[in-house]
């Protein structure tokens, strides 16, 4: 599943490809699980936009649209003109595309047209002859348009500050890796991330926020931050796998250090790590090294 830096790798290596081009149309399939707004609205959204921008807003990818030409402020100076175009919801002027990958989900920029994969919910032709697509086999991932400003809520980890986080963080009951999946707090942590933040910052998953010192908080955020950036930056030379249609690749890797190391023994002291289900996830710590 992708977690935060592979979707923000995701969303760098799309906005190298796609932005400045058109969508001059769209096909969507008839599944409708993958579609959180109607297929009609996505459609009509996207189709004759421009792509401005693509980004990451916690595990999800925004496109950010405009209609081109921009109508400049002359053309659409009278309020009977500007409510009419907002009457008009998500297809006037400006929208935005958010896609969730889910579990499987992927976006592939095919040049040129290939072969439709099975699986592919969504093709968006480009002006330029190319094809944006969407292709999730287990179609968890989420299509939805909106006209502006979508907040996915919390707080991006890679911009909290300390203080910001001490606050989130600090005097919770809940165990602490919980706190750090909660998207409510900090959006778009996952469960490796956690993990392997904890191991760095050597607290274990079950302790409560509540319970950790300010100094066990700060280790925390400063291995949130290094883990984070970490693992975007091994991405960044792999973007292509991702969004090429030919890229079949898995996900690069952080090496982790503890996620997914149940019984081998821990890169520093050698002890077996251990693994706690947790809120129904499962959760990897070094019994020695994480107190
Ligand atoms: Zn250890």
């Amino acid at each position: 599943m992708p977690e935060l830096p592979e979707v923000e790798t995701i969303a760098r290596g799309l906005d190298k490809r796609v932005t400045g081009d058109a969508i001059d149309s769209v096909w969507i399939g008839s599944r409708r699980q993958p579609l959180k707004s109607p297929a009609a609205e996505i459609a009509t959204t996207l189709a004759g936009k421009r792509i401005v921008r693509v980004q990451r807003a916690g595990k999800h990818i925004v496109f950010d649209l405009e209609r081109g030409p921009v109508p400049n402020s002359q053309t659409i100076a009278k309020k009977s003109a500007l409510r009419k175009a907002a009457d008009k919801g998500p297809t006037l002027a400006k929208a935005q595309w958010i896609v969730h990958l889910g579990m499987t989900g992927r976006m592939v920029v095919t040049d040129p047209p290939a072969e439709v994969a099975k699986h592919t919910h969504l093709i968006a032709k480009l002006a330029s002859g190319r094809e944006l697509r969407f292709i999730d086999p287990r179609m968890f991932g989420k299509l939805s348009v909106h006209a502006s400003g979508f907040d996915p809520g919390g707080v991006e980890p890679l911009e909290v500050g300390e203080e910001q986080f001490l606050t989130l963080f600090g005097g919770r009951k809940t165990p602490i890796k919980s706190a750090l999946l909660n998207q409510k707090l900090l959006r778009g942590v996952g469960n490796i991330y956690a993990d392997e933040s904890l191991f760095r910052a050597g607290i274990r998953p079950r302790r409560r926020a509540a319970s950790l010192t300010r100094e066990n908080l700060r280790r925390l955020y400063r291995s949130v931050q290094e883990v984070l950036r970490e693992a975007i930056a091994l991405g960044g030379s792999s973007i292509s796998d991702y969004v090429d249609a030919d890229g079949e690749e898995g996900f690069f890797q952080l090496q982790h250090r503890v996620y997914g190391r149940e019984g081998e023994p821990c890169l520093v002291c050698r002890t077996p790590v251990k693994r706690v289900v947790l809120g129904g996830r499962s959760s990897h710590y070094c019994p020695k090294c994480q107190k």
